[in-house]
């Protein structure tokens, strides 16, 4: 066995949150004395417990920095047609700077049909093919709620990524794929791994940044680590006894990484910091002119 490097630097994904909440409150201050409150519409479709949860966080967390909040919970039982004219008005709406429709939807909504009717100029989620397409391209708009909190606790680590070898574990259109345009951008060299990946303990051991998105509670082993290396766990996964675990085994990975993100209190926070960034964002497009 390898002796370990050193102990990690824990990522605190809390604080780095709170500090911009801070400063995203005195944005949105200086945007209300213009007349200019930020607004974020969230909507929930059905009573998904999880989701129930994440909407009163995001909700608490947009009161707090003075964002206005427009709820709109609808049943279990909407049609797609309800829905997507609930969307129109929401498009239309100009106290309405961002649109948030919390996922998962149930069954019999299809989110492939729903998420693009949002304006891609108030998709704060930054998951609207337009926006995903942009990022791509280089030239974003919004941007993913989680991947662009991970690059910012990836900036906090000091990191050069021009050159480093960057292994993104999982390949969503939500997590995955804009983390893996994100570093490209950054001039990392991307690998994406996924279910059918062949030999995922070398890749991850070749990384000097490991991202790791695939909801399997610590299958990404802390042996795999390459001494000194950047780990973000984005991983959620509940164990029976309500406990939240990572996709990363955390102690044999810390005693590896140089630093590491912490489940829960690394990447949470800052997806939902980041919608509220997307939200302030919009809300200045507004500010600036009439034409949206
Ligand atoms: P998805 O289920 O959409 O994607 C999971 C990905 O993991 C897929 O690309 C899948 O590959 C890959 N995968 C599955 N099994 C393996 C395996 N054995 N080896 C390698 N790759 C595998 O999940 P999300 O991207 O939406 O979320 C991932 C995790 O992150 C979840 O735990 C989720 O709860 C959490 N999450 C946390 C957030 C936060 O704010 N902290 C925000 C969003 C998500 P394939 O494509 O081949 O099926």
């Amino acid at each position: 066995m390898e002796t370990p490097v050193a102990s990690a630097k824990i990522l605190d994904g809390k604080a780095v949150a709170a500090r911009i909440r801070n400063d995203l409150a005195r944005q949105a201050a200086a945007l209300a004395s213009h007349g200019v409150q930020p607004g974020l519409a969230v909507v929930l479709v059905g009573e998904d417990p999880a989701s129930q949860i994440y909407v009163r966080n995001k909700t608490k967390a947009c009161a707090e920095v003075g964002i206005r909040t427009f709820d709109h919970r609808l049943p279990a039982t909407t049609s797609k047609a309800e829905l997507l004219a609930l969307i129109a008005r929401l498009n239309a709406d100009p106290q309405v700077d961002g649109i948030l429709v919390q996922l998962p939807l149930p069954a019999g909504l299809d989110a492939r049909e729903i998420l693009p009717a949002v304006d891609p100029r108030k998709d704060v989620d930054g998951i609207h093919p337009d926006n995903l397409g942009r990022l791509v391209m280089g030239e974003p708009r919004f941007v993913a709620c989680t991947p662009l909190g991970i690059m910012t606790l990836i900036e906090e680590t000091g990191v050069k990524l021009a050159g480093a070898e960057a292994v993104v574990v999982g390949r969503s259109n939500m997590v995955g794929k804009p983390m893996a345009a994100l570093l490209t951008a950054a001039d990392a060299t991307v690998t994406t791994c996924h279910s059918k990946t062949r030999d995922l303990a070398a890749a991850v051991g070749r990384a000097d940044v490991v991202v790791a998105a695939v909801g399997r509670a610590e299958m990404i082993r802390g042996a795999w680590i390459k001494p000194g290396a950047v780990v973000i766990d984005v991983g959620i996964n509940r164990e029976a006894n309500g406990k939240l675990r990572g996709d990363v085994e955390f102690a044999a990975a810390a005693a590896r990484a140089s630093a590491i993100t912490p489940v829960p209190g690394g990447v949470g926070p800052m997806t939902i910091a980041m919608l509220l960034v997307n939200t302030v964002a919009a809300a200045k497009i507004r500010a600036a002119g009439p034409a949206r």
